[in-house]
């Protein structure tokens, strides 16, 4: 059925994926992250895909995404939350059975007076965001976690800020103090499931790897270097589809769209698409898109509006009402990466799947066996 426009999510692509990530971390688990709803896949869709292509960990980052997750029936796997957590979303994330990270004794000790948890504690080796920098605490902490009768001491983690970026250093040092760390809890006695690399890590260095990873970009097919996916093995999982509503001759000097952003030199064909920044499709992309229509790409031109964006057939129709156009997405030898879009916006593709609103249905198929 054709609707406004929607998300098409391939769920055999996410479970080739994640096979692709185990054989680049062969040793390590691999924890599928599907936080902001499956990074605008589809939590529980991309979740299930995962686990198919052999992810045995969960992560997300709010109590009420695990709940989620765990009321969808997805019951076995641990889960892990990432983010920080109020009391209140604390008591969420522990009947959620859910593991949770650890960097201050409030926290942990909150844990204990509820009968306990999986815990995991966190290093801030530069991130700078959530963990404590110190890792005598942080040491400190894992031994209590291990004495409160309840909490099970379960991980040790951190998080790279430069994973990304393959000329920096910064990352090195991060991972070197990661590892220190690591020794001191060893020598410490305290046995942990250390876990310190997200996608672009694992691709980048088998030094992070350790004895979990936590992918999430890389796993929908998004380039976690921000360049290319298919070339690293990795297959786009979302398409983004909409249809061709109208199509209409414009006269040179008419114009489409609020502002008048798009003037015609010449006579031609205008198709409108039933798409706009209220699906999350943003404005910033104002004469400045494409799209594919029957495998030809076509310039969108004007103003994207709230509910609509316009696209440029040239002097041939090109197009009739009801075709396909994609926005994101492979026809034929052309394709329209997240990438792409970003880069015209100034920021990451995992950005453009992200803001997908939720007025754009997410369609899940698989072509490959049923997931
Ligand atoms: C989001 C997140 C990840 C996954 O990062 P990707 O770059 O998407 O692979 C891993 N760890 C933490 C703490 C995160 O917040």
């Amino acid at each position: 059925m054709t609707v406004r426009a929607q998300a098409r999510v391939n769920v055999a692509a996410i479970a080739r994926n994640v096979a692709t990530f185990a054989a680049a971390a062969p040793g390590s688990a691999v924890c599928a992250v599907v936080k902001a709803d499956g990074y605008g896949h589809g939590a529980v869709a991309s979740a299930r895909a995962a686990l198919a292509g052999g992810a045995t960990w969960l992560a997300v980052v709010s109590a009420s995404e695990a709940a989620a997750l765990r009321e969808a029936g997805i019951t076995e796997p641990p889960i892990l939350v990432m983010g920080a957590l109020s009391t209140e979303e604390l008591d969420v994330a522990l009947a959620a059975r859910a593991d949770v990270v650890v960097w201050t004794e409030g926290l942990l000790d909150a844990i204990g007076a509820r009968g306990g948890g999986r815990v995991h504690i966190k290093l801030d080796t530069g991130m700078g965001r959530l963990g404590t920098r110190d890792p005598a605490l942080a040491t400190a902490l894992a031994r209590r976690a291990a004495s409160i009768p309840g909490v099970d001491l379960v991980g040790a983690m951190t998080h790279f800020a430069t994973a990304d970026e393959p000329r920096d250093s910064f990352f090195a040092e991060q991972l070197d103090r990661f590892t220190s760390w690591l020794d001191e809890l060893r020598r410490a006695g305290l046995n942990v499931l250390a876990h310190a690399a997200n996608s672009a890590a694992v691709l980048r260095d088998p030094a992070s790897h350790f004895d979990l990873v936590r992918v999430g970009v890389g796993i929908y097919g998004l380039d976690p270097f921000g360049v290319d996916p298919v070339p690293r093995g990795l297959e786009p999982a979302l398409e983004l589809v909409s249809w061709a509503a109208a199509v209409k001759p414009i006269a040179a000097g008419e114009s489409v769209g609020y502002g008048r952003r798009f003037v015609a030199a010449q006579p031609g064909w205008i198709a409108t698409v039933p798409v706009g920044y209220g699906d999350g499709w943003r404005r910033g992309l104002t004469n400045a898109a494409e799209v594919l229509i029957g495998g030809r790409r076509f310039p969108q031109v004007g103003t994207v509006s709230m509910d609509n964006v316009t696209v440029d057939l040239g002097p041939g129709t090109g197009a009739s009402v009801g075709d396909e156009v994609v926005l994101l997405g492979t026809r034929g030898t052309e394709r329209i990466l997240a990438e792409d879009v970003a880069r015209t916006l100034g920021t990451i593709n995992y950005e453009i799947t992200c803001g997908l609103l939720p007025r754009v249905p997410r369609v899940v198929h698989s072509d490959g066996a049923p997931v």
